[in-house]
């Protein structure tokens, strides 16, 4: 018999219907003979919604209380999928993240899995009825709830899995599978039969959200055969999978964004040892993340730099710099909180040159200037201002031919014979 965990997503069980819906495909499986594992999201806006609430309250709120907030969310939906469930006649049993124990950390709001007891889902399966599984929470050793970050469903779909060495991991969700780019933003969009689970990972990391980077991490690392479908139509979705000879052959295999970029700049920071760590230090004392950094080369003794951030930490970040100037010895701080980034992805860069070249052709003839850039062996980024983000995707999925299958390695301009992977 094979074991297959499916998770829907919050918009699959957005309501009292859609969550009969997810019961008959359930019961469908069910009754095809497969041993089956369900793990649910809260209903779409749910989460958010908690959040405001908690927020409306307090600016500040402890994490630790958020986290007891937001993992209601999906204790509601468990108990209603498992009732459908048992109306039609199979046999179910809902479980909170902490009956089922899944040990975490205690970094709450972003609490990673440690461990999965396995009893009492094998327990379970053992007596014919199938799981239930709150998406998104844990215990910590304290046996205090946590969340796992959003989108933190998919992370324990993942993690059940492995636990249970599960034939399958099945993502169902509001679209067919992984596309090029988001097809809400671009309907010429195409759905991938198959991504490499590096790509995939880029992808996530780099702003699409149809799979938390976690889950995609957890999946790489235990080998869990990882695919996203639809709830709502019939099809294959798409197998996130160890690169093999039958892979399409495309030098740029998807176009991620992220909305959610601010840029800040020190002009007139002293060439001087350690000029990097005294204005990073303080932002990284206040646990900010920085994502990209650009040094320029400094002239007549000083130079400019430059790094990006979430938009979130933008003012506190500025404030840090403002307090620390003179320290720093700079001329003074800049900053734009209204840019986004995009970025190609796709393995075939490692034996390509010119996709950077052939990126930036595209861009500036839809008259779009870039801020920053940065590469990586398999994916190139760049900074926009935030006016440009939805010319700049289509521009580049319309370049690069995305919304056809590859029919050989296509650049849009003869490139250079050099081979240089991303920066060529
Ligand atoms: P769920 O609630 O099911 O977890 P999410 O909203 O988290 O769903 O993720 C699905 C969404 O991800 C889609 O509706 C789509 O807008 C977005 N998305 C972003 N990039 C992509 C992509 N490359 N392929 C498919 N969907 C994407
Ligand atoms: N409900 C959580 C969120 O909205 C987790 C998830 O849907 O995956 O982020
Ligand atoms: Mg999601």
């Amino acid at each position: 018999m094979t074991l297959i965990v499916q998770k829907y997503g919050g918009t699959s069980v957005a309501d009292v219907g859609r969550i009969e819906h997810v019961a008959d495909k359930v019961a469908a499986a069910r009754r095809a003979g497969h041993d089956l594992v369900v793990v649910v999201s809260a209903m779409a806006g749910e989460t958010d919604r908690l959040l405001g609430l908690g927020k409306g309250i307090s600016l500040r709120p402890s994490a630790r209380e958020m986290d007891v907030l937001l993992s209601a969310g999906e204790q509601v939906t468990i108990a209603l999928l498992a009732i459908a469930l048992e109306k039609r006649g199979i046999a179910a049993c809902s479980f909170t993240g902490a009956q089922v124990r899944i040990r975490t950390d205690n970094a709450h709001t972003k609490a990673r899995i440690l461990a999965i007891d396995e009893d009492k889902l094998r327990d379970t399966l053992a007596h014919g009825s199938i799981p239930v599984v709150a998406g998104f929470q844990g215990v910590d050793e304290a046996g205090d709830i946590t969340t796992l970050g959003r989108g933190g469903s998919d992370t324990t779909a993942v993690a059940l899995a492995a636990t249970l060495k599960a034939d399958e991991c099945q993502i169902y969700t509001d679209v067919e599978g992984v596309y090029t780019t988001d097809p809400r933003m671009v309907p010429e969009a195409r759905r991938l039969e198959r991504i490499t689970f590096e790509e995939m990972l880029e992808l996530a990391s780099l702003g699409s959200k149809v799979l938390q980077i976690r889950a995609v991490e957890f999946a790489g690392k235990y080998n869990v055969p990882l695919r996203v479908l639809s709830t709502f139509k019939e099809g294959e979705g798409t197998l996130i999978t160890y690169e093999d000879v039958t892979m399409e052959a495309a030098v740029v295999s998807g176009i991620a964004f992220n909305r959610d970029e601010a840029e800040i700049t020190l002009i007139g920071v002293p060439d001087a040892p350690g000029a990097a760590y005294r204005i990073l230090g303080p932002i990284s004392d206040a646990h900010i993340v920085v994502d990209m950094i650009v040094q320029n080369v400094a002239r007549e003794g000083r130079l400019d730099f430059t790094f990006t951030l979430h938009r979130n930490d933008y003012t506190q970040a500025l404030d840090i710099l403002e307090a620390n100037l003179k320290h720093m010895g700079a001329k003074r701080v800049i900053g734009n909180d209204r840019v986004v980034k995009i970025s190609l992805v796709g393995v075939g860069m490692r034996s390509h040159s010119g996709v950077a070249t052939s990126m930036f052709q595209a861009l500036s003839q839809a008259g779009i200037s870039i801020r920053l850039v940065a590469t990586s062996e398999i994916k190139i980024s760049v900074v926009v201002d935030e006016r440009h983000l939805e010319a700049g995707v289509r521009t580049l999925h319309e370049a690069f031919h995305l919304h056809e299958p590859p029919q050989q390695d296509y650049l849009p301009q003869p490139a250079a014979m050099r081979k240089g992977g991303a920066t060529g």
